[in-house]
């Protein structure tokens, strides 16, 4: 027999590595490991993600049980439960698809180095992205640091046989007969239930139609809302880019920032730590801790920055717009470290992922591998006039805006704008 490893593809069509262990021709066990190290770092814990894959690793589990197989459902680090699987069944090999953040690179390395100790075979296939790790270098060779010429070589090198779905379907017979198992229940994890929901996935032509037009309108449920899934690989990418491919090349564009996002890490993994651009590594951020829990609560007094806090807190999700205007907002007025940002988001988004974080807080300060010029600086009611000039979304989340409950401004614009702007130079003259 052999196994395979579900991880950030809780999916059973259209999945390379499960594909490629059921052509094996061995049986197939299949396992899920709630990774207590990741857990543990989780503050909240009525966590909407944890609650999202544990109702994903339960729907799957009873799928499989109806081919007379099962899904082990372990809780510990994934080392020590594949030392303990390795005894108990002895399999031949252990199948999975690659995941490409720093972390998991590092949990992989070692996977690899228990099997060779076994005497197993491990291997690992690109599943998450259509093109992967140097995949698509430039002519010379090194990574793209900028967009727009990464995504003319994507497309370039993109051929329709790389969206062909893998068929598991055809071979889900192959599965390893085991004996039923139980999923732990939530508390045995050490969580409980949210109260936040992950909207299930639609794959909606409709929206992807009129997306070009309506992308940028926060008042409207115009975008996929697709990120969770991609997120936790509820849906392929290559189900993604084949709607793409049929329906909006805009949309096509966002999921190619996904994947420049992806490699962008991958080639530079201290980018999630430390600035891109050296010269914005010293900047002398103010940090004022009460102005920080100010905007992560949605009173700043700025109803755009407030009502996209407000969604994020309440819902798990923000509309990309609003995403780079509090981002922008904090980061440039408040003169807050982006890391700060990146961090609140990363515990609040549904559809948290570690490039795509990164990459856009990068973007929004300016000190990006290709980013906003440090010097564009959103305002934040002219964002309203443009985006949202009827108040519908900002008072769908603000119910008492305009009324005296609502705060007064946290700071004045354009002294803000002044202040960050001498900052940001101050920076580069030292650097
Ligand atoms: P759609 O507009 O329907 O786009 C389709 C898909 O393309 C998305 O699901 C996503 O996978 C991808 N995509 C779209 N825009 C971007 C982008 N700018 N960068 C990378 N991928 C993109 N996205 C995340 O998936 N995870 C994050 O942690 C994340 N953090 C962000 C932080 C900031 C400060 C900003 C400005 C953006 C961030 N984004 C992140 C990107 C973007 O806001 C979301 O992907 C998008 O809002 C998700 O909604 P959707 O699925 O309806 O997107």
């Amino acid at each position: 027999m052999v196994l395979f490893w579900f991880r950030r593809d809780l999916r059973l069509h259209d999945n390379a590595g499960f594909y490629h262990a059921l052509k094996s021709g061995k049986p197939v066990l299949l396992l899920f490991i709630f990774d207590s190290d990741i857990l543990c770092q989780l503050n909240d814990k009525e966590d909407a993600r944890v609650t999202f894959i544990h109702e994903t690793v339960s729907e799957l589990h009873r799928q499989l049980e109806q081919y007379g197989s099962t899904l082990l459902v372990k809780y510990g680090k994934p080392l020590e439960v594949l030392k303990q699987l390795v005894q108990e069944y002895g399999p031949e090999a252990i199948y999975t698809n690659r995941d490409y953040e720093p972390y998991a690179r590092e949990r992989d390395k070692q996977v690899l180095e228990l099997a060779e100790a076994h005497g197993m075979a491990y291997h690992s296939f690109k599943d998450q992205v259509i093109f992967e790790r140097s995949e698509i270098l430039s002519q010379s060779g090194t990574p793209y640091k900028v967009y727009t010429p990464y995504k003319n070589a994507w497309k370039k090198s993109f051929e329709q046989s790389m969206i062909k779905p893998y068929a598991t379907e055809k071979y889900l017979g192959k599965l390893y007969q085991h004996p039923q198992t139980t999923v732990p229940i939530l508390a045995a994890i050490g969580f409980s239930k949210s109260s936040i929901r992950t909207p299930a996935a639609r794959l909606a032509p409709a929206i992807l139609e009129s997306y070009h037009d309506t992308r940028n309108l926060p008042a409207l449920d115009a975008t996929s809302r697709l990120s969770p899934h991609l997120r936790f690989g509820t849906i392929s990418i290559r189900q993604a880019v084949a709607l793409a491919l049929a329906h909006n090349d805009t949309w096509l564009q966002e999921l190619i920032w996904r994947e420049y996002f992806m490699q962008l890490l991958f080639h530079f993994p201290s980018s999630a730590e430390e600035s891109f651009a050296p010269k914005f590594r010293n900047i002398n951020w103010r940090n004022n801790e009460d102005e920080f829990a100010r905007w992560c609560e949605g009173k700043t007094g700025f109803p755009l920055v407030d009502a996209g806090m407000r969604e994020l807190n309440q819902t798990g999700f923000m509309h990309n717009r609003v995403r780079m205007v509090v981002a922008s907002f904090l980061i440039k007025d408040l003169l807050i470290d982006w890391r700060w940002g990146e961090a609140y988001f990363a515990e609040k988004l549904l559809d948290y992922e570690l490039a795509s974080n990164v990459g856009n807080w990068q973007w929004a300060a300016g000190t990006g591998a290709d980013a906003n010029p440090y010097f564009r600086i959103f305002n934040p009611d002219s964002q309203i006039k443009k985006f949202d000039k009827q108040y519908e979304y900002i008072k769908r989340w603000i119910p008492a805006y305009g009324t005296a409950t609502y705060p007064a401004p946290i700071v004045e614009h354009s002294f803000a704008r002044d202040r960050a702007l001498a900052v940001y130079k101050a920076a580069i003259a030292e650097a």
